[in-house]
């Protein structure tokens, strides 16, 4: 049986800043990356906007300010990111404050999708380079925590340590891993929301900063905002008994490709469950299947001129001299929202709403599209032995699945961290 002294599963952020901290820190260290996909996922590939700025992905409960620092600066030496400048944005900073919204000054850098994919080549040749060993479009599907093997592609392989890092898409994948190890965790807090897809005249803070963060008192947040050659996307989920759903999510080309004029982030609310204790992602799921239903097995479109007239969309809806641009996600169906949406959430987003359109009016545009159901999943919460995010003697998790981050840069410095348990 081949034995490794570190396998690492998943190449996503949390698993590239894993293998460069190891091979850089000790070059005679046999390791292999496994990933289940033909190229990773998640957000290098979609995208891919960094933010270089705590709190921004960063869990609070797992991370201080300093600490996101100290991995910052790391994050930033290994991926030497180009950071973009912001302008003129001292009017949006004074009017948010005047309605009790912050707006966050946060450094950034924005590849694009195509981008992306060419980081992902080159960040893998360079490990491989380097030693790493990485082996695509095989999957972890078993553990055995004594004799400190995993399978794999129906092989059995050995490991010294393993860390873990499968991406909020691989929550059940962990959720399995962690009953088998006997880790205990919970999963209580959920994000709901829409996107916006509007053009960049009602939304023009976009020209001067790439990706604005906003958050509203009710905690409410734009997120994940994509200009330039923008698109709405759906990704397919399936709940435990195999159902789908799909959650809407947005990404951008690089400045390679021609601009569309349109812009679209999400409004998110965070919501936690106290008591009884929910699973988070059992309520997404029971809301995701809600949308389906009322989209007919489609996510749901409105515009927000129908919306503000307590309207329904409809097909006729889309054109018209208000309705001046066609969606960029048409597998949509146009509907009602609030027939889906639970009345708490929708009155937190649509109150932050208006907020947004006295800080840049225009963004209530009647033209403009709320996409619904964005939902983000907040992942496991393991407990954790050590500050190095090890769940189990030899096992680390690390990235957006374990709840150890929630972007590119976060996942990346929680993988630096579960490493720095090996290397010390
Ligand atoms: C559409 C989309 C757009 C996004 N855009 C951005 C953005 O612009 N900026 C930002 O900061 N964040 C963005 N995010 C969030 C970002 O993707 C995550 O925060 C980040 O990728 C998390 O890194 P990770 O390494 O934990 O997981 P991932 O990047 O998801 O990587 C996990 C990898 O593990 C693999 N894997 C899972 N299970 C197994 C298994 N059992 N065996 C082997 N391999 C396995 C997966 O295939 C995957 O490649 C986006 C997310 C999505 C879905």
């Amino acid at each position: 049986m081949e034995r490794y002294d570190v396998i690492i599963i998943g190449s996503g952020p949390a698993g590239l800043g894993a293998a460069f901290h190891l091979i850089r820190n000790r070059s005679s260290l046999r390791i292999l990356m496994l990933e289940k996909e033909k190229v990773s996922t998640g957000g290098l590939r979609n995208d891919c906007k960094m933010n270089f700025t705590f709190p921004i992905g960063f869990p609070l409960e797992n991370w201080s300010r300093d600490q996101a620092d100290h991995y910052l600066e790391k994050v930033i030496g290994d991926l030497k990111p180009d950071i973009l400048e912001k302008h003129n944005l001292s009017t949006y900073f004074r009017r948010a404050e005047n309605l009790g919204v912050e707006l966050l000054d946060i450094r950034q850098t924005h590849l694009g999708t195509d981008g992306g994919l060419r980081l992902i080549k080159q960040l893998t040749a360079e490990l491989e380079e380097l030693g790493v060993e990485i082996r695509l479009e095989t999957e972890m599907t078993g553990i055995d925590p004594v004799q400190k093997t995993i399978t794999a592609g129906n092989q059995e392989i050995g490991y010294e340590n393993l860390i873990i890092a499968p991406g909020r898409k691989g929550f059940r994948f962990l959720q399995s891993v962690m009953d088998r190890i006997d880790v205990s965790y919970i999963d209580h807090i959920v994000d709901i929301g829409i996107r916006i897809e509007t053009r960049i005249e009602n939304y023009p803070i976009v020209k001067d900063y790439y990706d604005p963060k906003f958050l509203f008192p009710g905690k409410v947040r734009t997120f994940c905002t994509n200009s330039g050659a923008a698109h709405v996307v759906r990704e397919k989920y399936l709940t435990a008994s195999g159902k789908p759903y799909y959650s809407v999510n947005g990404h951008a080309f690089s400045g390679e490709r021609e601009a569309n004029g349109l812009v679209n982030f999400a409004m998110l609310k965070t919501v936690t469950f106290t008591e009884p204790l929910a699973s988070g992602q059992e309520f997404a799921e029971n809301l995701g299947l809600q949308a389906m239903l009322m989209g007919g097995g489609k996510p749901i479109m409105q515009r927000v001129g129908d919306f503000r007239l307590g309207k329904r969309s409809k097909a006729e809806t889309f054109n018209g001299d208000l309705y001046d641009f066609n969606p960029t996600q048409p597998n949509c169906t146009p509907g009602d929202i609030s027939l889906s949406m639970p009345a708490k959430i929708l009155r937190s987003i649509w109150k932050s709403m208006k907020a947004l359109d006295t800080i840049i009016p225009g963004v209530l545009h009647p033209g403009t599209i709320m996409y619904y159901p964005e939902i983000k999943l907040y992942a496991n919460k393991p407990k954790f032995l050590n500050g190095n995010f090890m769940a189990h003697p030899n096992v680390y998790f690390a990235g957006d699945g374990a709840g150890t981050s929630r972007g590119i840069t976060a996942a990346w410095a929680s993988g630096v961290r579960a490493a720095e348990g090996i290397t010390g």
